[in-house]
This record gives C-alpha cells, structure tokens and sequence, in this order.
C-alpha cells in the first residue's frame, strides 16, 4: 500500500453513518468528554485501541483511578476496561465518557443502563443522552407516584434513593376540561384538541362547540358601558341600567344583559355581582351559555335548536306581555331557563360546553 493513500485520520462517526469499514488512516477520530457531555474530538492511534490507550491519548494518566464507557448506538452505556480491547468499528460506539473517581453510579434512560461517575447528573447531560425532540421530555419515574418532570437546568442528586430510572415521553401539561384535569402535550393547545378531550372521536360539521375561557368575572361599577370591552370584566351601569361584558369564550362578541322586569335582575351582594337568569348567547355564533354567580362564570346546558326556538318564543311573548306589543328586535343577548348544573366548579382554565347542534352552517 503506498503511503500517500493513508489518511491523517479517519472519523469514526463519519464510517458509521456512511456504513463503511474505516479506512486506513494514522489516527481514528473518536469524541471524548471528562464528568460530564462535553465532548472534544480525539484520535487514537489505533481502531482497536485498549481502555488505556483512549485515556492516554486524551491526556489522562491511567494510572489515576478513572472509570471509561463507550456509549453504544442503543444509549447504553458498556465500561470500557483499560487492558480491554475495544474494536471502534465493530462496536459502532463513538463517543466514551470518562470520570476520575471511585464510584459510578447505575442509572437508567429509557432501560438503557448508564453509568455516571459523579453523585449527580445534570438534566441537560440526560436529555443529551436521550437525544428526543422539542416535544418530550425526560423525567424520573417514581414508584407508586407521579413521575417527576426533569428540566435541562435541573441537577439531580445521584446518591439520593430511588433515583435511577430515567424515562422519555411527551411533556404534558395539566388543563380542566369539564371539570376533569387532562393532559396535553404542549404549552398551547388547539381548540380542536380539548373538543377531542372532551367528545373523543370523529363529529360532523353541523355540530358546535363553544368553550369558556374566563371562569371569573370581575365587575366594575362604571356610568357608561366602555367602547372596547376588557375580557373577564363585568361593567355594570346603574345609571343605564345595564351591565355588558365580552363574551365568557372568549370569542370576543359584546354581550349587553340590562336590567328589566323582563331581562335580568342584577344582585351585588357587597363583594360579587349576579346576573339572574342564565347569560345565553345562542344569537351569537359561539352559542354559549352560562350563569354569573358571585362573580364566577358556570357554564349551563347547551342551547340546541329547540331552545334557541322556545326561547325566542318566551322572550317574545315576555316582552308583548310588558310592553303590550310584540318587540320586533332581537336582544344580543337573552335569558335562558336552565339552571347551572349543581356540580360546575369554576377556576377552570378551560372549560366546555357540551356540544350543540347548529343549524345553516
Ligand atoms: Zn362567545
């Protein structure tokens, strides 16, 4: 072979992911880090090199008390010993971690056996070592408990008991819908996904959703009803009359609820405000429908075609009854006779009504 054709180094990592033998080279490049995941590159002399040879070509003494593993393609961690031989190509490892100490300590990642030679593991070290997505997440699982969620700035405590297994999955983060606590995956979620966590399964297209954002409504006395409504604030005009606010859902419509014989009757207790009957916003295209209670937003019964008729026909016949003639308007907003279902709790971050059905769309 001429001499020309042997290179200064060949990469390890290169050979493995092009799934070719290394070829003949003067060094073989390999990743090494000391106590931690900091890897440099290193280059060996030769590509089966002994544990010793790998320790000595990074500078370290063998002679000091160092612990060596290779991390194999599956995660696993293998202790690599100084007179073993360790064939790079054959083994596919390409990065070895190194320690100086007495002690390693056994953990698991996802039931890849790790060993760590310092008492504790830093969270960024294990999601390095994970290799997972955006998405996921490392946390440790805790027997007969709820696993602990592990952040990459978290450093966990090696020595402690119980700590040893290490798992992935989907970073999940807590919602209430219809006052049940769900999980979902990300920090926002789609209005689709609670309607999927609330009504598993396919729905046809006639069918409405709505959803309450604000659980609470603060009031504020005021003498006009504002141009631009601030969700979750109840505005109450004493001098008008009336009160409005922008709809529980969120979607933002202007909801005028004044106080008449034949509308609602406002209660101020000295600390929250009640609107009596229910708020049902069936004229607006959400369709929801919920009481104000002391302040809090209870979501009621959905409005489904037949209500949205008997209650357009009693507040009609209400109103003629009143006023002596039929009103030809159409409230923006007007009562509804369901009363709150007795187990809705507020404080919820999100919160369903149960499905409509909505005709024309
Ligand atoms: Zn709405």
């Amino acid at each position: 072979m001429n001499t020309d054709e042997i290179l200064d180094f060949d990469d390890l990592g290169y050979a493995l992911r092009e799934g070719r033998a290394l070829r003949p080279a003067r060094g073989y490049r390999i990743r090494f880090a000391q106590d931690g995941l900091n890897f440099r590159n290193l280059d060996v002399a030769d590509p089966v090199p002994l544990g010793r040879q790998i320790l000595t070509a990074a500078g370290r003494d063998p002679q000091d008390s160092y612990s060596l593993f290779a991390i194999l393609p599956s995660g696993d961690f293998e202790d690599v010993r100084l007179d073993e031989p360790f064939d790079l190509r054959e083994r596919g490892a390409e990065r070895f971690v190194a320690f100086q100490t007495d002690s390693d300590f056994k953990l698991t990642l996802n039931d890849h056996q790790l060993e760590w030679g310092k008492p504790a593991i830093g969270g960024a070290a294990l999601y390095a070592l994970a290799n997972i997505g955006d998405d996921e997440a490392v946390f440790l699982e805790v027997r007969g408990g709820e696993d602990r969620l592990i952040e990459p700035a978290d450093l966990v405590d090696l020595t402690a008991p119980g700590i040893e297994r290490f798992i992935t999955a989907p970073k999940t983060f807590e919602i209430i819908v219809n006052s049940r606590p769900r999980e979902v995956e990300a920090q926002q979620v789609k209005f689709e996904q609670v309607v999927q966590l609330a009504f598993p399964g396919p729905h046809e297209t006639n069918v409405v959703f709505s959803m309450m954002r604000h659980g609470h409504l603060e009031h504020r006395f005021v003498q006009h009803i504002p141009d631009g409504l601030e969700p979750g604030v109840l505005y109450v005009s004493m001098e008008y009359g009336t009160a409005a606010h922008s709809c529980c859902c969120g979607c933002g419509e202007e909801v005028v609820t004044p106080f008449t014989p034949i509308d609602w009757k406002m209660t101020f207790d000295g600390e929250t405000v009640s609107l009596n009957p229910s708020i049902g916003n069936w004229t607006l295209a959400c369709r929801s429908h919920y009481v104000i209670k002391r302040g809090r937003v209870i979501e009621s019964g959905p409005w489904t075609d037949k209500q949205v008729e008997a209650e357009r026909h009693r507040d009609r016949v209400a109103k003629a009854r009143f006023y002596g003639v039929p009103d030809p308007t159409e409230p923006v907003a007007t009562a509804g006779q369901v009363e709150p279902p007795s187990q809705a709790k507020p404080g919820f971050v999100g919160r369903i009504l149960r499905w409509v059905s909505k005709a024309g769309r």
